[in-house]
């Protein structure tokens, strides 16, 4: 709730069923989780006993740990451990990362880097199981069977996002020095259904297709992990007019963005991909903040949650 009043969050929802299965272990004893080969462990568990797990990460003494199991019914062992910050290459290399629709996220380096998004045939098979459910009785058999499909389909479409928001953001923080993104805080006012502040592109940009609600998570988490990964070396960067401006000239004008793709200044006939030229005019845009993870401290906030970083600092 604190986090919804400081409307940095939304409002928090009911835990659902299927959805959110879990539970958290605290004050765990050396001796509760033990290696069993290169790719197995065992963990104790009060009332259960020891559970096998595969051994998926470098081996790191934690206090406590977290059960979970996902809508695909999938249980995952989670280790409460505060990674070490990636170091900075020292270069003094500046980033700009733009996020886009078609394109996941633009650098200003000329990288266009995308989601792995379903390929066609499992896109073709998740409407057909929708199909399907929709027209399931409520209740039955075939319905929780389909349900489960179409949980493990979904489940394949974020284990990638994932695996690829983890992989970029361990690339930049270890290539740059800085990077430089777009508030998204800013982003959310400008970009909101009355707001023409942004060219008419970014809307029709953020409104394009289904995908919408995918891509602007996937981003939030690309910069939360970024921020985690490079602390103090994160710039937020006021998004307004970045994808109107040439970054040859500086002139404004949202003309100059001919296609969804094609930047073409009108004014000095500068040239290049629409996303790179915005990543690029982040990359170049000096008085950013150096906005520490999260936001830092949260005071009366709730206490009983896991480490994070930033509170550990402080203490
Ligand atoms: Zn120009």
């Amino acid at each position: 709730m604190p986090n919804f009043y400081g409307q940095t969050h939304r409002r928090p929802t009911w835990r659902r069923r299927d959805r959110n299965e879990g539970f958290r272990i605290v004050a765990v004893k050396p001796g509760d989780v033990r290696r069993l080969s290169r790719k197995a462990g065992e963990v104790k568990i009060p009332k259960v006993g020891w559970v096998r797990f595969r051994w998926s990460r470098p081996a790191l003494q934690a206090k406590s740990f977290r059960v979970t199991r996902d809508a695909a019914g999938r249980w995952h062992v989670a280790f409460a451990v505060i990674p070490q910050p990636i170091p900075a290459p020292g270069t003094g290399a500046v980033v700009g990362v733009d996020r886009g629709v078609t394109v996941s996220a633009a650098l200003s380096t000329g990288e266009l880097l995308v989601v792995p998004p379903l390929r066609e045939t499992e896109k073709k098979r998740l409407l057909r199981l929708q199909r399907r459910l929709a027209r399931a009785r409520r209740g039955s058999k075939r319905r929780g069977k389909t349900k489960a499909a179409i949980a493990r389909l979904k489940a394949r479409e974020g284990d990638r996002r994932k695996d690829w928001v983890e992989k970029t953001s361990t690339d930049l923080a270890r290539r740059f020095d800085v990077i430089a993104v777009e508030d998204l805080k800013i982003s959310a006012m400008t970009r909101s259904a009355k707001g023409t502040v942004e060219a008419p592109g970014r809307n029709v940009r953020q409104k394009a297709g289904l995908n919408q609600g995918i891509l602007t998570n996937g981003w939030g988490r690309l910069v939360t992990r970024v921020q985690d990964k490079a602390p103090d070396r994160v710039r937020m960067i006021d998004p307004r007019y970045t994808s109107q401006t040439c970054n040859a000239c500086g002139h404004i004008a949202r003309e100059s963005r001919k296609s969804q793709a094609l930047f073409l200044c009108v004014a000095c006939k500068h040239r290049d991909h629409a996303d790179v030229n915005a990543a690029k005019n982040l990359r170049d845009t000096p008085q950013g903040i150096a906005v520490a993870a999260r936001g830092g401290l949260l005071l009366g906030g709730p206490v009983n949650r896991e480490p994070q970083r930033d509170l550990l600092l402080v203490g």
